[in-house]
C-alpha cells in the first residue's frame, strides 16, 4: 500500500491561496484532479508537495480523482502560473482555470464541417528581405536563448514580414511560435497573411470565437497539430507545447491589460514567461511604450530599427491651428453679428473648416478625432493655454464645482483662480467636447453629408466594426467622427483630411500617460491620411498650447526626441520605468463606505510602511476620488503607491489587505500592478 502524502492544489475557487489535500497515488506536478471544496467539487492542479498536515487543526480532505480530460501542465508555465499569482495578487485557483479551453470535451478540429477559423490562401513566395529587415532577422535569430528585442519601425515598415521569417527559422528547428496582437488588428487579412505563408499549420484565439472554436483551436495547438499560434491577449494562456519564440505587435497597446479580474499585462507577462522558457522574445511598434524604450536606450533589451517604409509615401503635413487666435476672431465676430454672419462651434477653427469644406467640394473623406468618447475635459485659460497641473504629480488637475481644483493622484486641492496666473487676462475654464456633440454641430454645418460616429457607444462589437469600415471603404460615409479607437490601422483610399478636434483634451488627461497616448494617436492619425495619395494627406491639430513640446516632436515625428523629454519628467517624479506603481480602488454603493475604507487603508499603509524598514521608501498617494468618481452605480476612490525599481508592491498589497475582515463586507478592494488606467 502506499503511502499518504499531501499536495499543494490550485483550486478553482476565489481563495487566496493554494489549499493543502491528500492522497496515496502517484499524482504529478501540473496534473488536474477533482478535489471536494465545501459540499461541491471543484477543478484542481497540483502545484507541489505539501508540509505534513496530518496533526493540522482541520480535516485534510483527499483529492477525489484525476481529470483525464486536461493535459499535464509543463512545470516551467506552473512556475509562471504561480508568479502571475504572487505578482499581481490573484488567487492562483482562477488564474489556472485560464490555462484551460472553455469545454471539458475534446473537439477536433479535423471533423469541424464548419468554415475554417483560418482561410488557407494561395502562396507566392516570400519578398526577399530588405538590407534593414535582413540584419534584424539576422541579429534576433543568432542567440536562441532568452532575450528581449525591441522591432521598432513606422506602420509599412516591414516588421511583419520579420516576423514571419523569424517564426519560419523557429519552425524549421521543429519548435512552435506565438504570435500576440491586439484584438482590434486580428483581422482576416492578417490571418491571410500568416497562412499564405505558413498554411495548415495556424491557430488561432480570440474572444469572437465560440467556445467549440476555442477549444479545437486549443487543443490543436496543445495536440501539436499547429506550430503556431495567434492570437489576443489571453491566447498566452495556451500551454504551448515546445515554444520557440514570442512576439508582441504593437507592445504599447494598453489592451494588453486586462482592466478586470486579473489585472494582469500581456506583454509583461510574455516577457517572463520568455525568460523562463528560455526563449527570445520580439516586441514590436512604431510607438514603443517609454518602458520598452527605456530598456532598450539602456541594453536591456536589443533594439533594432526599420526605419524606411517599404513603398515608401510622403508623410502627411501635420498643420497647428492656434486655438487662442480664433478664440480672438470670434469674439470680433460676436462683435460684428450685426452682419450676420454665422458663428462656428467653438471647437470649430476657420482653418478646419475651410479643410472640410475643400475635402468635400473633391468627394474625398474627413475624419474627425477626439481623445474620448462623453464629455472629456481640461481646465486651462483659453487666452494663453495655460493649463493647471498638480505640483507633486505633475498630472493635471480636474475643476471640481465651480472653483475648485484637485489632484486625482494625492488628493491636493487648489481653489481657480478669477484670472489666468500665467498671463493675468484670461478666465480659466473646463473646456470639452464629446463625440455626440461634435456630430450635432456637423450635422448643422453640413447637413447634406453622410455622418457615421465610431465610439465605444455606437461599435461595441467585431461586427459593427466590420461594417463601418466597410461604409467607409464604399465611400458611404463623408465624415467619420470618432475617439481612438478607429485610428488604428485603418487605410482607406478617399480618406485625405484627419482633423484633430481638440487636443489639449488628450494631452492633459488626469493620467501620466496622458503625453504619451497623445503621442501615439497623432502618430497613428498622421498615418491614417492620404495612404493612397501620391501628395500626402492632410492634418489639422486644433489645440491652445500649440508651443507644447510633444506637439512639436509629433508633427515632425521624432519619437527619440520625444521619448527622451517625457522620461525625463518621469523621472523627476518616479514614474515608471523610473519607479514601480501600484493603483488600489476602493469601491462601494455607499459613498461614505468607500471614503472610510480609502481612509483606513491608507492609514494601514502608513502603518504597515513604519513598521517594516524593507518598505520605506513607499510613498503613499492619496486616498483621492478616482477622476471617474462613479461607475454603474458603485463610488470610487483610490490609493496609488509609488516604489522605487524593486519590485516590493505585491506583497505589500497582500500584506495591506490581509483577510480583508477590516472593512465592510459591500466595500471592495481591488489591487492593480503597474496600472495603466488610472480614471
Ligand atoms: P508592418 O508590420 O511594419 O506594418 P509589413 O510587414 O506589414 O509592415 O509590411 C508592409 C507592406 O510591405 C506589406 O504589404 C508587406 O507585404 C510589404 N513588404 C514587407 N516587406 C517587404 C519586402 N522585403 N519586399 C517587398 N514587400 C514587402
Ligand atoms: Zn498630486
Amino acid at each position: 500500500m502506499s503511502v499518504e502524502r499531501f499536495l499543494k492544489l490550485a483550486v478553482e475557487a476565489p481563495l487566496p491561496m493554494a489549499l493543502t489535500y491528500k492522497t496515496t497515488e502517484n499524482f504529478e506536478r501540473g496534473e488536474s484532479v477533482w478535489v471536494p471544496l465545501g459540499r461541491r467539487k471543484a477543478a484542481a492542479v497540483i502545484l507541489s508537495d505539501a508540509e505534513d498536515a496530518s496533526s493540522a487543526k482541520f480535516e485534510i480532505k483527499p483529492i477525489t480523482s484525476r481529470n483525464e480530460l486536461r493535459p499535464t501542465l509543463p512545470l516551467t508555465f506552473l512556475r509562471w502560473l504561480e508568479w502571475l499569482a504572487d505578482y499581481y495578487v490573484y488567487p492562483i485557483g482562477q488564474i489556472s482555470a485560464l490555462a484551460f479551453p472553455p469545454l471539458e470535451t475534446k473537439t477536433s478540429s479535423r471533423k469541424s464541417k464548419k468554415s475554417p477559423v483560418v482561410a488557407e490562401v494561395a502562396y507566392a513566395g516570400p519578398p526577399l528581405l530588405t538590407d534593414e529587415q535582413r540584419t534584424a532577422v539576422d541579429s534576433i535569430a543568432r542567440d536562441i536563448g532568452f532575450h528581449a528585442h525591441l522591432l521598432y519601425g513606422v506602420t509599412g515598415s516591414g516588421k511583419t514580414e520579420v516576423y514571419l521569417h523569424l517564426l519560419e527559422k523557429v519552425l524549421e528547428r521543429g519548435q512552435t511560435g506565438l504570435v500576440l496582437v491586439p484584438e482590434i488588428s486580428l483581422t482576416p487579412q492578417l490571418l491571410q497573411r500568416f497562412s499564405a505563408r505558413f498554411g495548415s499549420q495556424i491557430a488561432v484565439l480570440h474572444s469572437h470565437l465560440t467556445d467549440r472554436e476555442r477549444t479545437s483551436q486549443w487543443w490543436s495547438i496543445v495536440d501539436g497539430e499547429k506550430k503556431i499560434l495567434i492570437g489576443a491577449r489571453s491566447a498566452l494562456f495556451c500551454p504551448i507545447p515546445n515554444l520557440g519564440i514570442i512576439v508582441v505587435d504593437e507592445e504599447h497597446e494598453p489592451s494588453y491589460k486586462q482592466e478586470e479580474k486579473l489585472r494582469y499585462n500581456a506583454r509583461d507577462a510574455a516577457i517572463v514567461l520568455a525568460k523562463m522558457y528560455n526563449i527570445p522574445i520580439v516586441l514590436g511598434s512604431a510607438t514603443p511604450s517609454l518602458e520598452t524604450w527605456q530598456h532598450a536606450q539602456t541594453g536591456k533589451y536589443k533594439f533594432h530599427t526599420l526605419h524606411k517604409r517599404v513603398a515608401e509615401r510622403p508623410l502627411p503635413q501635420i498643420e497647428v491651428v492656434d486655438l487662442r487666435n480664433e478664440r480672438q476672431l470670434q469674439k470680433e465676430q460676436r462683435h460684428r453679428s450685426i452682419t450676420g454672419s454665422t458663428v462656428l462651434p467653438f471647437w470649430m477653427t476657420s482653418r478646419l473648416k475651410e479643410e472640410i469644406d475643400k475635402s468635400l467640394a473633391d468627394r474625398e473623406q474627413v475624419a474627425l478625432f477626439l481623445n474620448r468618447r462623453g464629455i472629456a475635459q481640461t481646465t486651462l485659460c483659453p487666452d494663453c493655454g495655460h493649463v493647471f497641473r498638480c505640483p507633486n504629480c505633475s498630472i493635471s488637475l480636474t475643476l471640481h464645482g465651480q472653483r475648485n481644483l484637485v489632484c486625482h493622484y494625492c488628493d491636493y486641492h487648489e481653489l481657480i483662480s478669477e484670472s489666468c496666473p500665467s498671463c493675468k487676462e484670461g478666465e480659466p475654464r473646463s473646456v470639452g467636447i464629446g463625440t455626440e456633440q461634435v456630430e450635432n454641430d456637423i450635422h448643422e454645418m453640413y447637413p447634406e453629408a453622410r455622418l457615421a460616429r465610431a465610439d465605444r457607444d455606437e461599435v461595441h462589437s467585431r461586427e459593427s466594426l466590420d461594417d463601418l469600415i466597410y461604409r467607409m471603404e464604399n465611400h458611404e460615409i463623408d465624415i467619420l467622427i470618432g475617439t481612438q479607437m478607429i485610428a488604428k490601422g485603418l487605410d482607406f483610399p478617399k480618406l485625405n483630411l484627419v482633423g484633430l478636434v481638440l487636443a489639449d483634451v488628450g494631452f492633459n488627461m488626469p493620467d501620466f500617460r496622458s503625453v504619451e497616448r497623445s503621442f501615439q494617436l497623432l502618430t497613428q492619425v498622421s498615418g491614417r491620411a492620404g495612404r493612397h495619395s501620391l501628395i500626402g494627406g492632410r492634418v489639422i491639430l486644433q489645440t491652445y498650447n500649440p508651443e507644447f513640446a510633444s506637439i512639436n516632436f509629433a508633427r515632425n515625428g521624432n519619437f527619440a526626441a520625444f521619448a527622451e523629454f517625457e522620461l525625463n519628467l518621469r523621472k523627476e517624479f518616479r514614474y515608471p520605468p523610473y519607479g514601480r506603481l501600484a493603483a488600489l480602488r476602493i469601491t462601494d454603493v455607499t459613498s461614505t463606505k468607500a471614503s472610510d475604507t480609502a481612509d483606513k487603508l491608507a492609514h494601514r499603509a502608513e502603518v504597515l510602511k513604519k513598521q517594516n524598514p524593507h518598505y520605506g521608501q513607499i510613498e503613499i498617494l492619496g486616498p483621492a476620488e478616482a477622476p471617474l468618481a462613479k461607475v454603474r452605480g458603485k463610488f470610487r476612490f483610490h490609493i496609488l503607491l509609488k516604489s522605487g525599481p524593486q519590485p516590493i508592491l505585491s506583497p505589500f498589497c497582500r500584506q495591506l489587505i490581509g483577510d480583508g475582515d477590516w472593512m465592510p463586507s459591500s466595500t471592495k478592494v481591488q489591487v492593480d500592478i503597474d496600472p495603466i488606467n488610472l480614471l
